[in-house]
């Protein structure tokens, strides 16, 4: 799912026509199943016609087929899970502790201020009395009196003493979560890579770097070959476990700054900041010959889905690249390598 990094909000590029023509199909199909076209239900079906969405897709063929309601609950409930980043949630979890512990800390601080101002107008009072009352038991009465009252006050420090802790402790906790929350949000759960958003980011922040320091940046586009047929011959989860294998392969093979993603459905991407042109020809190479060196077997079964192989290509970035130049050729390299018969890895510029 690509997802606008600051609102969380899936982002569309398709052009005025291509959006002409889903529109033509989204409508019948909504209209066919009985689907009011409010807003969320269109996003759903816009999402499930241009197909990006594998997950949301199979939930909802499986929801068509049973001829299912769509109340606005499900609409939701479909939208939240598949279309707006759930990782939203968590941050919204996080925030909402977060607020509440600020609460009862400035509750706290407050109630040990109040009577801190409290003690000290009573001490004056006491130090008044004490110049002009000389006799023994008008003293005694008010040391008494400041004795209770300083140890009512040492007693509201040492509750205040334990809620911070208490608050430190949470914030410790908070922390931790909010970075979990942070890699969620960058991670594709499939594959455990990081998913498109973070790979814009990344790609983004490499040539800012690039442009300052002038190191090599190259690109690599990988594309699973005739996957759909994984798919229709042993099922989307036997697909699903291929994609795993495939992204842990890359993984493996990758240098711990570069930065490996899920550019789309059964699609990768890997940013080589640093790296010459050779070095990622030589790392892509890798990839495909261990990747196509043995047939997948699945897992439970062992029954054989075959050799399995990618298609990749590389570009690097020139003085005058946009990220959309680089990726594009990137991209082209990757349809050449498919075009002369798969399984192979294509430098930009080929012709
Ligand atoms: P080519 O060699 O030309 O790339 O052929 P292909 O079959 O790999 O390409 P095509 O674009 O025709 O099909 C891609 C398929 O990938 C279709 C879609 O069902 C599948 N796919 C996309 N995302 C996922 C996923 O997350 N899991 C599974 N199991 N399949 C996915
Ligand atoms: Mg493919
Ligand atoms: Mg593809």
């Amino acid at each position: 799912m690509i997802i606008d990094s600051i609102t969380f909000l899936p982002k569309y590029d398709a052009t005025l026509e291509q959006n002409a023509e889903y529109l033509r199909q989204i409508l019948p199909l909504m209209s066919k199943n009985k689907i009011a076209a409010d807003p969320l239900n269109f996003a759903i079906f816009y999402e499930y016609i241009i197909g990006r969405n594998i997950r949301l897709n199979n939930e909802l063929d499986e929801l068509l087929g049973k001829q299912t309601v769509f109340t606005s609950e499900l609409s939701i409930q479909l939208f939240k899970k598949h279309i707006c980043d759930t990782s939203i949630n968590s941050l919204d979890k996080i925030n909402h502790t977060l607020l509440q512990l600020i609460n009862k800390t400035s509750e706290a601080i407050d109630t040990t201020g109040e009577k801190a101002s409290a003690a000290t107008l009573h001490f004056q009072n006491q130090s008044k009395k004490l110049e002009n009352n000389q006799g023994l038991s008008e003293i005694k009465a008010v040391l008494a009196e400041i004795i209770a009252e300083t140890q009512d006050l040492a007693e509201t420090s040492k509750t205040l003493q334990v809620q911070l802790d208490e608050s430190k402790k949470e914030m410790q906790l908070l922390r931790q979560e909010l970075a979990q929350a942070r890699e969620t949000a960058k991670t594709d759960a499939l594959t455990g890579l990081f998913n498109r958003r973070a790979f814009d980011q990344k790609l983004n922040e490499c040539i800012g770097t690039h442009k300052q320091n002038n190191f090599e940046l190259c690109l690599l586009i990988l594309d699973i070959d005739h996957f759909k047929q994984v798919n229709d011959t042993f099922g989307h989860q036997a697909g699903d476990s291929v994609l795993r294998y495939a992204a842990n392969l890359i993984k493996q093979h990758i240098a711990k700054h570069h930065c490996a993603a899920r550019y789309g459905g059964e699609e990768m991407a890997i940013i080589m900041p640093n790296t010459p042109f050779n070095k990622a020809m030589e790392i892509a190479e890798k990839i495909r010959s261990s990747l196509a060196q043995h047939p997948l077997k699945r897992k439970n079964s062992k029954e054989s889905i075959g050799k399995v192989t990618l298609s990749i290509g590389v570009s690097s970035f020139k003085i005058n690249d946009s990220i959309e130049s680089l990726i594009e050729r990137a991209d082209k390299a990757m349809y050449q390598a498919k075009d002369n018969g798969r399984n192979q890895v294509m430098a930009e510029n080929f012709i």
